[in-house]
């Protein structure tokens, strides 16, 4: 049985005060707080396994190996891959898509077409300007439209043989948006294009299969599912990971180096040069256990009514707007209160204890198509409550007395 309370006992943090206040912590869309087993896990690492990887014949590399090897296999089971060796850690999904930019540098030619969506984080943009500076391949768009959705006739006229490369979030970490993906992985196959998901917002809230999404790409970060900052997992179809070249040299990823000539390591190993962040790793796979044990549909259900419940109370405050109104959404709340600058907003919810996001989010394309500078965007994890919201409308009330 989901019992939000006893939840909130696995994580320490959530019982410190901010400001005086207790703290509300409404900023998990950035980065998520981590419970106790994945602390413990952490510190139980450090105090009896910490050793290099994959290289030493004494028993604490070998049980630090298969610790981390472990954990692979767990990430495995838990995104459904075929392969335990299509799973790459990372640092997390900006080193993902790099890693996966990087190695079509080597296979896009000039006026190959690459489409991105319009609600896209600045992690999922750049990387594809700087591919296509270096290739001659075009950058095309999915636009949006006000609801903060995907215009799936738009992307339609987008594809063509020319479509070699498709990359779009799985939920927007701006407005919450549920992205139809499994109909942009079809139609994008069908022209013979590989389709890269961003999993950063998605992992949070719900379970992917990437072998019934027949996606070729997906990446995702551990610390916004519980797991520790710097360290993520990249999900790549065999046949695309065997056809992708290296993308940074070093020990672990060859298998014999000459002056002559390198030959690569196998898979996994040819994408993880140089030693990983072993305990991160690790803990990736506690953290997955710790959000498979609570359950996937339990959190997602809860955090449906907590996005049902605020959606409804600040909506009921005169002058607030919210931004990104699909029926597809997780939860994710961005606003405004009119006439005031965000950054006012989240300060004031600041001093009452209450971390909340204000600006453009990583996002920037999507406020300049609302015409705005930013927005504040509180976003909720399964360990947060009813009376928690309560307290952000109230803060948002006082704000808007404060500033208007
Ligand atoms: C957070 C986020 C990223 C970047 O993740 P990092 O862990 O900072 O690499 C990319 N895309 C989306 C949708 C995100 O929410």
């Amino acid at each position: 049985m989901f019992n939000v309370q006893d939840i909130r006992k696995d994580f320490p943090i959530l019982s410190r005060k901010v400001n005086g206040k207790p703290l509300v912590y409404f900023d998990n869309a950035a980065t998520s707080q981590t419970p106790k087993q994945v602390i413990d896990a952490i510190a139980d690492y450090y105090s009896n396994y910490n050793a290099n990887i994959h290289r030493g014949v004494h028993t604490l590399s070998q049980e630090a190996t298969d610790l981390y090897e472990q954990s692979r296999e767990k990430i495995r089971a838990h995104f459904n891959a075929q392969f335990t060796h299509e799973i790459i850690f990372t640092s997390g999904t900006t080193h993902g898509i790099n890693l996966v930019a990087n190695g079509f540098s080597a296979l896009l030619k000039k006026d190959d077409e690459i489409i991105v969506s319009a609600l896209e984080h600045h992690s999922n943009i750049v990387p594809w300007q700087m591919l296509c500076d270096c290739t001659g391949a075009i950058l095309k768009v999915i636009p949006m439209n006000e609801e903060g959705e995907l215009l799936m006739d738009e992307f339609d006229k987008l594809l063509s043989e020319n479509t070699k490369l498709v990359f779009v979030n799985h939920i927007s970490n701006a407005l919450g948006t549920i992205n139809p993906i499994e109909y942009i992985i079809e139609k994008a196959h069908a022209v013979g294009a590989a389709v890269l998901i961003d999993g950063a917002q998605s992992c949070p809230h719900i379970k992917p299969d990437v072998q019934k999404l027949d996606v070729d790409f997906y990446v995702a970060s551990a610390h916004k599912m519980c797991g520790p900052t710097g360290v993520g997992m990249l999900y790549g179809k065999e046949e695309w990971l065997k056809k992708l070249p290296p993308y940074q040299g070093g020990g672990e990823m060859i298998a014999e180096v000459t002056f002559e000539k390198t030959t690569y390591a196998d898979l996994p190993h040819k994408f993880e040069a140089g030693t990983p962040n072993i305990c991160g790793g690790i803990v990736f796979g506690t953290a997955i256990d710790y959000m498979n044990q609570i359950g996937f549909d339990a959190i997602a259900n809860y955090e449906n009514e907590l996005l049902q419940y605020a959606t409804k109370k600040l909506l009921e405050i005169e002058g607030l707007k919210i931004y990104g109104t699909s029926k597809h959404k997780t939860s994710v709340i961005s606003f405004n209160l009119d006439g005031i600058h965000p950054y006012d907003v989240g300060t004031i919810l600041d001093k009452m204890g209450i971390a909340v996001r204000t600006g453009h989010h990583c996002a920037q394309p999507i406020m300049d198509f609302y015409k705005i500078p930013g927005t504040v965007r509180a976003s909720f994890a399964f360990y947060n409550t009813k009376e928690e919201i309560d307290a952000l409308v109230e803060g948002v009330k006082k704000a808007k007395m404060m500033l208007s």
